[in-house]
């Protein structure tokens, strides 16, 4: 079985990234976001083991030509909990760099410092998301914790922030973050919501929903199946980041907004 795959979010014509191969250690998300994406996966909440995952990964690793990048996680985070154990996540790092391969970590997770030792070896970025809302992200490391461990990376190796997502009337105004993690690049996006999104963040906070459900389901524009802010507003929420951005000398990207930014690419990989 692949456990390499060609990262294809939702087939999206909105996404900027090249081509990459997506990799998940873990099937499923200790985290529980109310805002998730990849909640349309079933039992998503429930973090699993995969069967012969080191077998299988290795025997993808073997067909690679060199040039592909990897990126780890898209649709979880390889730093649930039950990695400090279990050290999956770790084993995998270590066979990526006997492979030589260039990746991009994708995570929330304060755990990634315990492998910069591997990680600062390798031809890779941490891509770490400090969103400031740990309203909606009440099982990740809170934003503190989290801001300190991209420092800690940062040190060590080139690391991306994810301002991301933007929620209206939530974190619009959390540019502190920026300027507390000091990065060399950020990538940044608003809000996607999907029915099932939408009623966990009613359940957590009844006040944002009825706002949301304004700006999204009468002024906003439904883009396959996600219901995104107006253009309009999604504009200059992005323009405000990518503003603060400037004035820091930071490079500051769009993830699947359709909206032309300056930098070199969206996930980072230019830093590899
Ligand atoms: S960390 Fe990402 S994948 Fe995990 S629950 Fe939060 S939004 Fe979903």
């Amino acid at each position: 079985m692949r456990v390499l795959k060609p990262f294809d979010p939702w087939k999206s014509e909105l996404c900027t990234c090249g081509f990459k191969l997506s990799f998940n250690p873990y099937t499923g998300c200790a985290h529980r976001c109310d805002y998730c994406y990849a909640t349309y996966i079933p039992r998503f909440w429930e973090v699993r083991e995969k069967k012969e995952l080191f077998r299988n990964l290795e025997k993808d690793l073997k067909e690679l030509s060199g040039d592909e990048i990897i990126s780890m996680s898209n649709s979880s985070d390889p730093y649930p909990p039950m990695e400090k154990e279990k050290e999956i996540t770790r084993n995998c790092l270590k066979l990526f760099k006997d492979y030589d391969v260039k990746l991009i970590v994708v995570t929330k997770s304060d755990i990634v410092v315990r492998d910069l030792d591997i990680l600062s070896e390798m031809k890779a970025a941490v891509s770490m998301t400090i969103t400031g809302c740990d309203l909606l992200e009440k099982f990740a490391p809170a934003t503190e914790k989290r801001i300190l461990a991209f420092k800690k990376v940062s040190e060590a190796m080139p690391a991306v922030l994810r301002f991301d997502p933007i929620v209206p009337y939530l974190n619009e105004d959390r540019l502190d973050i920026i300027e507390a993690c000091e990065p060399e690049h950020v990538v940044t996006s608003t809000l996607k919501l999907r029915r099932d999104s939408f009623k966990r963040i009613a359940k957590t906070a009844p006040w944002l929903a009825e706002k949301l459900g304004r700006l999204y389901f009468e002024e906003g524009e439904r883009i396959g199946s996600y219901w995104y802010l107006s253009k309009e507003r999604r504009f200059s929420m992005l323009k405000k980041v990518e503003e603060f951005c400037n004035s820091l000398s930071i490079s500051c990207a769009f993830c699947r907004e359709g909206f032309y930014f300056k930098a070199e690419s969206c996930d980072g990989r230019h830093l590899l």
